[in-house]
């Protein structure tokens, strides 16, 4: 079966390792000239994990990433409303994990045998002719796949211009991410939620902190170190320090938040994974361990099947549930930061465990 994967993110690498793994050769274009060397953190939970030993890759990242074996929540003067020990949760589904995103991507790549992938090179269009994917690619050349499958992200050209095309919707927040050296040993996922503000923390080495804020996209301004500081230099230890000492000219990457509404993300010989399908608000951390499940179920369908209409039909039943069940967790979380500070609080405090708990199990379940 002649495949080719658009995208060399997450989805598109494990697409094609967990293809390789069922005796798939694939071809991958990226239209990025190389992978990326730097970059946001990644905070891994246990169903993401889990997915990376399904894909021979645990060993590899268990080298490079940082356990996080608690989530703690704060509130903006740094009292403590709510911790988890993520493995009362997790269990044996798998450790929870943070890492650069950059060496998540390095060793997906290097677990690659037999898979090409041409980078500085993307797809403009495809259409379906005698029952072939006919695929243009950006140097004008043509090549027909009995599959294509679409992990080009959250501006998903072939969602938008194959399969008729849902479009991202604004969430209403925009985000800085950014590392920076770890002074006060922050050992814990650590969150510190203000009026409409969070600011979170974790550490991908004993030395290294991942830090995420966000604020309403109305006053998220020119998006600057300025802005950041200004926003959180009400924030208590022990997070609010950090930022209170951030060099102005640190590079931070900046990010409107998006989601991809309900769409179907299969079509005639071509079927979407990771944000292509169905990116959500980051509240949950799951893009990479969704990317990643699709890339598995979506080789054991076709492996099973062949290629017919199908495997296709039987990934979309398969993913959907979990798909429409991570959405809805994500804006009930985001409801749920956005409220007051003393309805929130009152919230976690009380029932904070329970609703981690609760919005997580379903995704322990087997794939
Ligand atoms: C603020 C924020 C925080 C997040 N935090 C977490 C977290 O802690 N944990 C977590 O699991 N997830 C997190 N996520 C989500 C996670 O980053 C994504 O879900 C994940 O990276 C998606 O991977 P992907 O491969 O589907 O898409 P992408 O990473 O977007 O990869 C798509 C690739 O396709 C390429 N491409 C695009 N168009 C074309 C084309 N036409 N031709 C060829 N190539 C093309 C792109 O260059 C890119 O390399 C976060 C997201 C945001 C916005």
């Amino acid at each position: 079966m002649k495949t080719l994967i658009v995208g060399a993110g997450i989805a598109g690498l494990a697409t094609a390792r967990a293809l390789e793994l069922k005796g798939f050769e694939v071809d991958i274009v990226e239209r990025h000239t190389a992978s990326p060397t730097a970059g946001q953190g990644l905070f891994l939970p246990g169903n993401a994990t889990r997915a990376l030993a399904i894909l021979g890759i645990l060993e590899e990242v268990l080298k490079i990433a940082f356990p996080i074996d608690a989530q703690r929540i704060l509130t903006s003067r740094g009292v403590v409303v709510n911790e988890v020990a993520t493995q009362t949760v997790w269990g044996d589904c798998g450790p929870c994990l943070a890492l650069p995103r950059a060496k998540l991507i390095d060793a997906l790549r290097k677990s690659l045998r037999t898979t090409r992938i041409s980078y500085g090179m993307s797809v403009k269009a495809t259409r379906l002719r005698n029952g072939v994917r006919e695929v243009q690619f950006n140097d004008d050349s043509i090549g027909d796949y009995d599959l294509v499958i679409g992990a080009d992200g959250i501006r998903s050209v072939l969602r938008e211009e194959s399969l008729g095309g849902a479009v991202p919707r604004p969430l209403g927040m925009c985000c800085w991410r950014l590392a920076v050296e770890n002074p006060n040993q922050v050992d814990a996922w650590t969150a510190m939620l203000g009026k409409k503000r969070t600011l979170l923390a974790i550490p991908m080495s004993s030395s290294e902190l991942y830090i995420y804020a966000d604020c309403p996209t109305a006053e998220f301004g020119d998006g600057s170190i300025r802005v950041l500081k200004e926003h959180f230099s009400s924030f208590g230890n022990p997070l609010g320090t950090i930022i209170a000492n951030l060099d102005e000219k640190t590079v931070a990457h900046t990010a409107t938040l998006e989601e991809i509404p309900p769409c179907r993300f299969i079509g005639d010989r071509i079927v979407l994974v990771g944000d292509a399908a169905h990116a959500c608000s980051p509240s949950m951390a799951q893009g990479a361990g969704m990317a990643l499940e699709d890339a598995i179920v979506l080789a054991n369908c076709l492996a099973r099947n062949g290629q017919t209409d199908r495997p296709l039909e039987e990934f979309y039943m398969r993913r959907i549930e979990r798909v429409d069940w991570v959405r809805q967790q994500c804006h009930a979380r985001d409801k749920l930061r956005s409220a007051s500070d003393l309805v929130r609080n009152l919230v976690l405090r009380h029932f904070g465990t329970s609703l981690y708990s609760r919005s997580y199990r379903p995704l322990t379940k087997n794939l």
